[in-house]
């Protein structure tokens, strides 16, 4: 409980712990930037929703072969495969940083570093926020 409050206090230390762990995770936070260029170039590419054409389209789900966007307005899915995108290819490649991403951001979203990452994943909020709504299992 002391311990709690000094963490909560001390926003210094929760700045020092969130350098330590970028440092240690570099080549993630790269991969992250990647990510990040990656959907903004097939967000131009793909512009805006076919059906409504209104929303625009958000990573929904992923599997290893395919990506799903989902329109953020209508809530119709496209199904994405690297032959329809080459960017595919690379944003399933890098995906795994997106869940180191992910599961620091769930375990401590408030914080400094979570803070900090959830603005560095905005293409990915929707996907974010839905995952962290799933219901935990053994690996949560
Ligand atoms: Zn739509």
């Amino acid at each position: 409980m002391v311990l709690f409050y000094f963490y909560r206090i001390h926003p210094l230390l929760e700045r020092h712990r969130a350098r330590k762990w970028l440092r240690l995770h570099r080549p993630t936070m790269h991969r992250l930037l990647i990510l990040n260029y990656l959907m903004g170039s097939l967000d131009r590419k793909l512009g805006a929703c076919r059906h409504c054409d209104a929303g625009r389209l958000q990573l929904w789900e992923h599997d290893r072969r395919l990506l799903v966007l989902r329109c953020s307005f209508c809530k119709r899915n496209y199904t994405l495969t690297h032959q329809s995108f080459p960017e595919v290819r690379f944003l399933l490649r890098y995906m795994p940083s997106l869940m180191v991403v992910m599961l620091r951001i769930r375990k401590n979203p408030d914080d400094v570093l979570g803070r900090r990452l959830l603005e560095q994943c905005r293409p990915f909020t929707t996907f974010l926020r839905r995952d962290r709504n799933k219901p935990k299992g053994k690996s949560g």
